[in-house]
Protein backbone atom coordinates (compact mmCIF):
# COMPACT_ATOMS: atom_id res chain seq x y z
CA UNK A 1 0.00 0.00 0.00
CA UNK A 2 1.01 3.77 -0.82
CA UNK A 3 2.14 5.58 2.12
CA UNK A 4 1.13 8.82 2.35
CA UNK A 5 4.64 10.16 3.95
CA UNK A 6 7.60 9.28 5.48
CA UNK A 7 10.24 10.12 8.13
CA UNK A 8 13.51 10.53 7.37
CA UNK A 9 16.61 10.71 9.90
CA UNK A 10 19.99 10.46 8.92
CA UNK A 11 23.51 11.77 10.96
CA UNK A 12 25.20 14.47 8.44
CA UNK A 13 28.68 15.57 8.46
CA UNK A 14 29.02 19.21 8.80
CA UNK A 15 31.23 20.14 5.75
CA UNK A 16 31.94 23.82 6.37
CA UNK A 17 31.13 26.59 8.80
CA UNK A 18 31.08 30.05 7.72
CA UNK A 19 29.77 33.58 9.23
CA UNK A 20 27.55 33.92 5.91
CA UNK A 21 25.75 31.06 3.64
CA UNK A 22 24.20 32.34 1.00
CA UNK A 23 22.52 29.37 -0.83
CA UNK A 24 21.61 30.26 -4.61
CA UNK A 25 23.72 32.14 -6.69
CA UNK A 26 21.96 34.56 -9.14
CA UNK A 27 21.83 38.05 -9.28
CA UNK A 28 20.86 38.36 -5.21
CA UNK A 29 22.94 35.61 -4.24
CA UNK A 30 26.36 36.39 -5.80
CA UNK A 31 26.17 40.11 -4.58
CA UNK A 32 24.91 39.41 -1.31
CA UNK A 33 28.31 36.52 -1.33
CA UNK A 34 30.70 39.47 -2.36
CA UNK A 35 29.25 42.37 -0.04
CA UNK A 36 29.43 40.15 3.17
CA UNK A 37 32.87 39.23 2.62
CA UNK A 38 34.01 42.83 1.61
CA UNK A 39 32.40 43.18 5.12
CA UNK A 40 35.67 40.93 6.45
CA UNK A 41 32.94 37.85 6.76
CA UNK A 42 33.74 33.89 5.64
CA UNK A 43 31.28 33.13 3.30
CA UNK A 44 30.03 30.24 1.36
CA UNK A 45 28.03 30.40 -1.48
CA UNK A 46 25.76 27.37 -2.34
CA UNK A 47 24.69 26.63 -5.95
CA UNK A 48 22.72 24.36 -7.24
CA UNK A 49 24.10 24.21 -11.18
CA UNK A 50 27.37 24.61 -12.67
CA UNK A 51 26.71 28.50 -13.30
CA UNK A 52 26.78 31.61 -11.18
CA UNK A 53 23.89 34.66 -12.48
CA UNK A 54 20.95 32.60 -12.21
CA UNK A 55 18.16 33.62 -14.60
CA UNK A 56 21.03 36.24 -16.27
CA UNK A 57 23.10 33.11 -17.40
CA UNK A 58 20.88 29.98 -16.79
CA UNK A 59 18.02 31.26 -18.06
CA UNK A 60 20.12 32.99 -21.08
CA UNK A 61 18.16 36.60 -20.06
CA UNK A 62 21.25 38.36 -21.59
CA UNK A 63 19.54 41.76 -21.01
CA UNK A 64 20.00 44.45 -17.90
CA UNK A 65 16.34 45.90 -17.89
CA UNK A 66 16.87 49.48 -16.73
CA UNK A 67 16.48 50.55 -13.65
CA UNK A 68 16.83 54.37 -13.10
CA UNK A 69 20.67 53.75 -11.63
CA UNK A 70 23.85 52.07 -12.40
CA UNK A 71 25.04 51.87 -8.87
CA UNK A 72 26.99 49.67 -6.32
CA UNK A 73 27.86 45.80 -7.74
CA UNK A 74 25.90 45.86 -10.39
CA UNK A 75 27.90 49.14 -11.80
CA UNK A 76 31.24 47.53 -10.68
CA UNK A 77 29.65 44.54 -13.33
CA UNK A 78 29.23 46.98 -15.87
CA UNK A 79 32.32 48.66 -15.63
CA UNK A 80 34.11 45.62 -15.80
CA UNK A 81 32.88 43.77 -18.37
CA UNK A 82 30.33 46.15 -20.18
CA UNK A 83 32.57 49.17 -20.10
CA UNK A 84 31.15 51.03 -23.28
CA UNK A 85 27.84 50.90 -21.47
CA UNK A 86 28.78 52.61 -18.33
CA UNK A 87 27.06 56.04 -17.56
CA UNK A 88 28.90 58.70 -15.19
CA UNK A 89 26.24 58.88 -13.08
CA UNK A 90 25.07 56.26 -10.48
CA UNK A 91 21.54 57.74 -11.33
CA UNK A 92 21.11 57.39 -15.23
CA UNK A 93 19.19 53.97 -17.27
CA UNK A 94 20.81 51.60 -19.41
CA UNK A 95 19.75 48.29 -20.94
CA UNK A 96 22.59 46.83 -22.42
CA UNK A 97 22.13 42.97 -23.96
CA UNK A 98 25.12 40.78 -22.80
CA UNK A 99 26.56 37.54 -23.37
CA UNK A 100 25.39 35.45 -20.62
CA UNK A 101 28.78 33.16 -21.16
CA UNK A 102 30.88 36.14 -20.15
CA UNK A 103 29.14 37.08 -17.60
CA UNK A 104 29.13 32.99 -15.97
CA UNK A 105 33.01 33.61 -16.50
CA UNK A 106 33.22 37.28 -15.00
CA UNK A 107 31.17 35.85 -11.71
CA UNK A 108 33.45 32.94 -10.98
CA UNK A 109 36.74 35.26 -11.40
CA UNK A 110 34.68 37.67 -8.91
CA UNK A 111 34.19 35.80 -6.56
CA UNK A 112 37.86 34.19 -6.43
CA UNK A 113 38.99 38.03 -6.08
CA UNK A 114 36.11 38.91 -3.58
CA UNK A 115 37.33 35.38 -1.75
CA UNK A 116 34.01 33.71 -1.90
CA UNK A 117 34.00 29.71 -1.72
CA UNK A 118 31.61 28.97 -4.14
CA UNK A 119 29.67 25.46 -4.11
CA UNK A 120 28.83 24.20 -7.58
CA UNK A 121 25.69 21.06 -7.32
CA UNK A 122 25.12 21.80 -3.95
CA UNK A 123 21.36 21.72 -3.83
CA UNK A 124 19.70 23.29 -0.74
CA UNK A 125 17.32 20.39 0.92
CA UNK A 126 16.79 21.88 4.22
CA UNK A 127 16.87 23.62 7.50
CA UNK A 128 17.65 23.02 10.69
CA UNK A 129 16.52 25.32 13.19
CA UNK A 130 15.80 25.59 16.91
CA UNK A 131 14.75 28.41 18.74
CA UNK A 132 14.26 31.15 15.71
CA UNK A 133 17.22 30.54 14.56
CA UNK A 134 18.94 28.30 11.54
CA UNK A 135 21.90 26.71 12.66
CA UNK A 136 22.52 24.91 9.37
CA UNK A 137 21.24 23.99 6.13
CA UNK A 138 21.58 20.53 4.66
CA UNK A 139 22.61 20.75 0.89
CA UNK A 140 22.49 17.55 -1.45
CA UNK A 141 26.01 17.27 -2.91
CA UNK A 142 28.31 15.32 -5.65
CA UNK A 143 29.79 13.28 -2.03
CA UNK A 144 25.72 13.03 -0.70
CA UNK A 145 24.27 15.06 1.88
CA UNK A 146 26.20 17.18 3.59
CA UNK A 147 25.81 20.33 6.63
CA UNK A 148 26.89 23.78 6.08
CA UNK A 149 26.91 25.58 9.33
CA UNK A 150 26.35 29.33 9.35
CA UNK A 151 25.80 32.46 11.85
CA UNK A 152 23.84 33.69 9.00
CA UNK A 153 21.77 32.79 5.98
CA UNK A 154 20.78 34.41 2.88
CA UNK A 155 18.10 32.80 0.92
CA UNK A 156 18.34 33.74 -2.76
CA UNK A 157 16.85 30.74 -4.34
CA UNK A 158 14.43 32.49 -5.88
CA UNK A 159 11.89 30.32 -4.42
CA UNK A 160 12.38 31.23 -1.21
CA UNK A 161 13.26 27.67 -0.60
CA UNK A 162 15.23 27.91 2.57
CA UNK A 163 12.91 29.96 4.21
CA UNK A 164 9.51 27.94 3.67
CA UNK A 165 11.16 25.30 4.34
CA UNK A 166 12.02 26.94 7.85
CA UNK A 167 8.48 27.61 8.41
CA UNK A 168 8.13 31.40 7.37
CA UNK A 169 4.57 32.14 6.30
CA UNK A 170 4.46 32.65 1.60
CA UNK A 171 2.35 33.37 -0.82
CA UNK A 172 2.86 32.39 -4.09
CA UNK A 173 1.39 34.26 -7.74
CA UNK A 174 -1.82 36.33 -8.04
CA UNK A 175 -3.46 37.12 -4.78
CA UNK A 176 -6.78 36.35 -6.47
CA UNK A 177 -5.98 32.58 -8.38
CA UNK A 178 -2.34 32.20 -6.82
CA UNK A 179 -1.39 32.08 -10.74
CA UNK A 180 2.32 33.11 -11.84
CA UNK A 181 3.97 34.89 -14.64
CA UNK A 182 4.31 32.39 -17.13
CA UNK A 183 7.65 30.54 -18.17
CA UNK A 184 10.00 31.41 -21.34
CA UNK A 185 12.61 29.33 -22.87
CA UNK A 186 15.28 32.15 -23.98
CA UNK A 187 17.40 31.20 -27.38
CA UNK A 188 19.48 33.20 -29.73
CA UNK A 189 19.89 32.63 -33.46
CA UNK A 190 23.13 33.34 -35.49
CA UNK A 191 22.93 35.39 -38.66
CA UNK A 192 25.47 32.98 -40.39
CA UNK A 193 25.54 35.45 -44.21
CA UNK A 194 23.75 32.40 -46.48
CA UNK A 195 19.78 31.09 -46.60
CA UNK A 196 19.57 28.28 -44.14
CA UNK A 197 17.22 25.49 -44.87
CA UNK A 198 13.74 25.91 -42.09
CA UNK A 199 13.67 22.76 -39.70
CA UNK A 200 10.59 21.99 -38.17
CA UNK A 201 11.37 18.88 -35.79
CA UNK A 202 8.82 16.10 -34.90
CA UNK A 203 5.77 17.69 -32.39
CA UNK A 204 6.49 21.43 -33.56
CA UNK A 205 3.90 24.12 -34.38
CA UNK A 206 3.50 26.14 -37.47
CA UNK A 207 3.19 29.62 -36.80
CA UNK A 208 1.63 31.15 -39.92
CA UNK A 209 1.00 34.51 -38.16
CA UNK A 210 2.32 36.77 -35.72
CA UNK A 211 -0.89 36.28 -33.58
CA UNK A 212 -0.44 32.63 -33.43
CA UNK A 213 3.31 32.88 -31.59
CA UNK A 214 3.02 32.07 -27.97
CA UNK A 215 2.84 35.99 -26.85
CA UNK A 216 1.18 37.32 -30.29
CA UNK A 217 4.23 39.08 -30.87
CA UNK A 218 7.65 39.31 -31.80
CA UNK A 219 10.16 39.70 -29.03
CA UNK A 220 14.12 40.22 -29.57
CA UNK A 221 17.24 42.09 -29.73
CA UNK A 222 19.99 42.45 -31.72
CA UNK A 223 22.59 44.80 -30.38
CA UNK A 224 25.88 42.92 -29.75
CA UNK A 225 26.76 43.76 -33.65
CA UNK A 226 27.81 40.34 -34.00
CA UNK A 227 24.71 38.51 -35.76
CA UNK A 228 23.63 37.75 -32.44
CA UNK A 229 19.55 37.19 -32.24
CA UNK A 230 18.30 37.14 -28.73
CA UNK A 231 14.67 35.98 -29.07
CA UNK A 232 12.50 35.63 -25.77
CA UNK A 233 9.19 34.44 -27.64
CA UNK A 234 8.33 31.53 -25.59
CA UNK A 235 5.51 31.33 -23.56
CA UNK A 236 4.59 28.50 -20.95
CA UNK A 237 1.86 29.15 -18.65
CA UNK A 238 3.61 27.10 -15.39
CA UNK A 239 4.25 28.01 -12.10
CA UNK A 240 8.54 27.10 -12.10
CA UNK A 241 8.34 25.31 -8.45
CA UNK A 242 5.43 23.64 -9.07
CA UNK A 243 6.34 20.18 -9.98
CA UNK A 244 3.90 18.97 -12.74
CA UNK A 245 4.47 22.39 -14.04
CA UNK A 246 8.27 22.63 -14.48
CA UNK A 247 7.47 18.85 -16.20
CA UNK A 248 5.62 20.23 -18.71
CA UNK A 249 6.99 23.57 -19.14
CA UNK A 250 10.61 21.97 -20.34
CA UNK A 251 9.16 20.09 -22.49
CA UNK A 252 6.39 22.53 -24.19
CA UNK A 253 8.69 25.54 -24.14
CA UNK A 254 11.44 24.20 -26.10
CA UNK A 255 8.90 22.67 -28.65
CA UNK A 256 7.76 26.39 -29.46
CA UNK A 257 11.44 27.14 -29.49
CA UNK A 258 11.80 24.99 -32.57
CA UNK A 259 8.50 26.48 -33.91
CA UNK A 260 9.79 29.85 -33.25
CA UNK A 261 12.79 29.38 -35.13
CA UNK A 262 11.24 27.93 -38.27
CA UNK A 263 8.70 30.67 -38.54
CA UNK A 264 11.74 33.10 -38.10
CA UNK A 265 13.67 31.84 -40.81
CA UNK A 266 10.61 32.00 -43.18
CA UNK A 267 9.65 35.75 -42.21
CA UNK A 268 12.93 37.73 -42.32
CA UNK A 269 15.31 35.79 -40.50
CA UNK A 270 16.05 33.55 -43.75
CA UNK A 271 20.08 33.28 -43.04
CA UNK A 272 19.56 32.71 -39.69
CA UNK A 273 20.74 29.60 -37.49
CA UNK A 274 19.60 28.23 -34.18
CA UNK A 275 23.04 28.43 -31.96
CA UNK A 276 21.80 28.42 -28.48
CA UNK A 277 19.29 27.29 -26.45
CA UNK A 278 18.94 28.25 -22.45
CA UNK A 279 20.03 25.46 -20.07
CA UNK A 280 16.63 25.52 -18.18
CA UNK A 281 13.78 27.39 -18.95
CA UNK A 282 13.34 30.95 -16.95
CA UNK A 283 11.31 31.34 -14.25
CA UNK A 284 9.66 34.68 -13.81
CA UNK A 285 7.76 34.45 -10.37
CA UNK A 286 7.04 31.73 -7.75
CA UNK A 287 6.73 31.99 -4.28
CA UNK A 288 7.04 35.61 -1.88
CA UNK A 289 7.80 35.18 1.72
CA UNK A 290 5.62 36.61 4.62
CA UNK A 291 8.53 39.75 5.60
CA UNK A 292 7.75 42.39 8.23
CA UNK A 293 6.87 44.75 5.31
CA UNK A 294 4.89 44.05 1.99
CA UNK A 295 6.02 46.19 -1.23
CA UNK A 296 2.55 46.70 -2.81
CA UNK A 297 1.45 48.04 -6.37
CA UNK A 298 0.39 51.33 -4.09
CA UNK A 299 4.03 51.89 -3.40
CA UNK A 300 5.10 51.18 -6.58
CA UNK A 301 2.64 53.50 -8.15
CA UNK A 302 2.77 56.15 -6.06
CA UNK A 303 6.45 56.10 -5.55
CA UNK A 304 7.01 55.33 -2.25
CA UNK A 305 10.13 56.40 -0.56
CA UNK A 306 11.28 54.55 2.64
CA UNK A 307 13.87 55.56 5.29
CA UNK A 308 15.26 51.78 5.46
CA UNK A 309 15.39 51.48 1.88
CA UNK A 310 18.17 49.25 -0.11
CA UNK A 311 17.22 49.79 -3.49
CA UNK A 312 15.85 52.30 -5.81
CA UNK A 313 14.30 51.11 -9.48
CA UNK A 314 12.15 52.84 -11.82
CA UNK A 315 11.07 49.41 -14.00
CA UNK A 316 8.07 49.28 -15.40
CA UNK A 317 5.28 47.40 -13.61
CA UNK A 318 5.74 44.25 -16.38
CA UNK A 319 3.63 41.34 -16.25
CA UNK A 320 3.40 38.39 -18.97
CA UNK A 321 -0.17 36.76 -18.45
CA UNK A 322 -0.66 34.41 -15.89
CA UNK A 323 -3.66 33.24 -17.90
CA UNK A 324 -1.42 32.31 -20.86
CA UNK A 325 -3.62 35.51 -22.97
CA UNK A 326 -1.41 36.39 -25.50
CA UNK A 327 -0.84 40.14 -23.57
CA UNK A 328 1.41 42.18 -21.57
CA UNK A 329 0.79 44.35 -18.75
CA UNK A 330 3.41 47.07 -19.10
CA UNK A 331 2.98 50.04 -17.11
CA UNK A 332 5.18 53.12 -16.74
CA UNK A 333 6.40 54.40 -12.94
CA UNK A 334 8.27 57.09 -12.09
CA UNK A 335 10.50 55.26 -9.31
CA UNK A 336 10.49 53.98 -5.45
CA UNK A 337 12.41 52.35 -3.16
CA UNK A 338 12.40 49.05 -1.52
CA UNK A 339 12.67 48.79 2.13
CA UNK A 340 15.01 46.58 3.92
CA UNK A 341 11.70 45.08 6.14
CA UNK A 342 10.66 43.33 2.95
CA UNK A 343 13.73 40.98 2.90
CA UNK A 344 12.99 40.24 6.42
CA UNK A 345 10.96 37.37 7.94
CA UNK A 346 9.71 37.97 11.59
CA UNK A 347 10.18 33.85 12.49
CA UNK A 348 13.97 33.70 12.45
CA UNK A 349 16.71 36.21 13.67
CA UNK A 350 18.78 35.10 11.45
CA UNK A 351 17.74 34.67 7.88
CA UNK A 352 17.15 37.23 5.35
CA UNK A 353 15.79 36.42 1.73
CA UNK A 354 17.39 38.30 -1.03
CA UNK A 355 15.90 38.41 -4.86
CA UNK A 356 12.86 38.07 -6.27
CA UNK A 357 10.88 36.07 -3.40
CA UNK A 358 10.98 39.27 -0.72
CA UNK A 359 7.39 39.55 0.54
CA UNK A 360 5.49 41.75 -2.26
CA UNK A 361 2.96 41.98 -3.95
CA UNK A 362 2.34 39.97 -7.55
CA UNK A 363 2.17 43.18 -9.37
CA UNK A 364 4.92 45.13 -7.18
CA UNK A 365 7.18 42.25 -7.63
CA UNK A 366 6.70 42.23 -11.56
CA UNK A 367 8.62 45.34 -11.39
CA UNK A 368 11.18 44.83 -8.90
CA UNK A 369 12.56 41.18 -9.94
CA UNK A 370 14.52 42.40 -12.95
CA UNK A 371 18.23 41.94 -12.60
CA UNK A 372 19.83 45.58 -11.32
CA UNK A 373 17.49 45.32 -8.56
CA UNK A 374 18.71 41.66 -6.97
CA UNK A 375 21.63 42.30 -7.51
CA UNK A 376 21.48 45.66 -5.09
CA UNK A 377 19.14 44.31 -2.63
CA UNK A 378 21.37 41.48 -2.51
CA UNK A 379 24.57 43.99 -2.20
CA UNK A 380 22.63 45.02 0.69
CA UNK A 381 21.40 41.49 2.49
CA UNK A 382 25.34 40.94 2.69
CA UNK A 383 26.09 43.54 4.41
CA UNK A 384 23.04 43.45 6.63
CA UNK A 385 24.31 39.86 7.58
CA UNK A 386 27.70 41.21 8.47
CA UNK A 387 26.05 43.79 10.68
CA UNK A 388 24.31 41.57 12.71
CA UNK A 389 26.95 39.30 13.32
CA UNK A 390 29.45 41.93 14.41
CA UNK A 391 26.46 43.97 17.03
CA UNK A 392 25.24 40.47 17.72
CA UNK A 393 21.77 41.28 16.93
CA UNK A 394 18.81 39.55 14.85
CA UNK A 395 18.31 41.11 11.10
CA UNK A 396 14.95 42.47 12.47
CA UNK A 397 17.13 44.71 14.85
CA UNK A 398 20.13 45.85 13.05
CA UNK A 399 21.41 49.51 12.56
CA UNK A 400 20.23 51.36 9.52
CA UNK A 401 21.91 54.29 9.94
CA UNK A 402 25.17 51.40 9.43
CA UNK A 403 23.69 49.79 6.71
CA UNK A 404 23.14 52.67 4.80
CA UNK A 405 26.40 53.61 5.88
CA UNK A 406 28.37 50.63 4.76
CA UNK A 407 26.16 50.65 1.72
CA UNK A 408 27.52 53.94 0.39
CA UNK A 409 31.36 52.85 1.45
CA UNK A 410 31.01 49.61 -0.96
CA UNK A 411 30.00 52.20 -3.79
CA UNK A 412 26.02 52.49 -3.52
CA UNK A 413 24.85 56.08 -4.18
CA UNK A 414 20.31 56.56 -3.50
CA UNK A 415 18.97 59.19 -5.66
CA UNK A 416 16.91 62.24 -3.11
CA UNK A 417 19.36 61.25 -0.09
C1 LIG B 1 12.41 34.70 -19.43
C2 LIG B 1 12.88 35.78 -18.52
C3 LIG B 1 13.24 36.99 -19.07
C4 LIG B 1 13.71 38.00 -18.24
N1 LIG B 1 14.14 39.15 -18.81
C5 LIG B 1 14.85 40.02 -18.06
C6 LIG B 1 15.57 41.06 -18.67
O1 LIG B 1 15.53 41.24 -19.89
N2 LIG B 1 16.34 41.86 -17.89
C7 LIG B 1 16.43 41.69 -16.53
O2 LIG B 1 17.16 42.43 -15.88
N3 LIG B 1 15.71 40.71 -15.92
C8 LIG B 1 14.96 39.86 -16.65
N4 LIG B 1 14.32 38.82 -16.06
C9 LIG B 1 14.24 38.74 -14.58
C10 LIG B 1 15.52 38.31 -13.90
O3 LIG B 1 16.35 37.53 -14.71
C11 LIG B 1 15.24 37.55 -12.60
O4 LIG B 1 14.12 38.02 -11.94
C12 LIG B 1 16.46 37.63 -11.69
O5 LIG B 1 17.51 36.87 -12.27
C13 LIG B 1 16.15 37.13 -10.29
O6 LIG B 1 17.34 37.08 -9.54
P1 LIG B 1 17.42 36.18 -8.23
O7 LIG B 1 18.85 36.21 -7.78
O8 LIG B 1 16.37 36.61 -7.28
O9 LIG B 1 16.98 34.71 -8.68
P2 LIG B 1 17.46 33.76 -9.87
O10 LIG B 1 18.05 34.53 -10.99
O11 LIG B 1 16.29 32.89 -10.15
O12 LIG B 1 18.62 32.91 -9.21
C14 LIG B 1 18.36 31.94 -8.23
C15 LIG B 1 19.56 31.03 -8.12
O13 LIG B 1 19.36 30.11 -7.04
C16 LIG B 1 19.69 28.80 -7.47
N5 LIG B 1 18.86 27.87 -6.68
C17 LIG B 1 17.54 27.69 -6.73
N6 LIG B 1 17.15 26.73 -5.86
C18 LIG B 1 18.28 26.32 -5.24
C19 LIG B 1 18.55 25.34 -4.26
N7 LIG B 1 17.56 24.56 -3.75
N8 LIG B 1 19.81 25.15 -3.83
C20 LIG B 1 20.83 25.91 -4.36
N9 LIG B 1 20.63 26.84 -5.32
C21 LIG B 1 19.37 27.04 -5.75
C22 LIG B 1 19.32 28.80 -8.96
O14 LIG B 1 19.98 27.76 -9.65
C23 LIG B 1 19.79 30.19 -9.38
O15 LIG B 1 21.15 30.22 -9.72
C24 LIG B 1 13.80 37.79 -16.84
C25 LIG B 1 13.42 36.56 -16.29
C26 LIG B 1 12.96 35.56 -17.12
C27 LIG B 1 12.61 34.25 -16.53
Amino acid sequence: MLKESYSFERRIETHMQADVIVIGGGPAGTAAAISAARCGKKVALLEKTAQLGGMGTLGNVSIFMPVGNVTGIYREIVSEMLAEYLPSGHHESIDPQYSPFLLRQYLNEKMKKEQVQVFFHCEFVGTIHKDGRIQAVVVSTREGLKAFEGETFIDCTGDARVAIDAGVPYRTGREEDGLTQPMTLMFTMQNTGKPVTPLLPEGCYRYEEESDLPQGRRLYWERNNDGTLLVNMSRVKANGAIIKDVNYAEAEALKQVFSIVNYLQRTGFETYALAHIAPQTGVRETNQIRGLYTLSEHDVVNGTRFPDAVAQTNYEIDIHSPDAKKTTDERKVDGYDIPYRCMVPAEFGNLLVAGRAISATHVAMSSMRVQATCYAMGQAAGIAAAVSIEDSCSMQDISIDKLHGLLEYQGVRFSGR
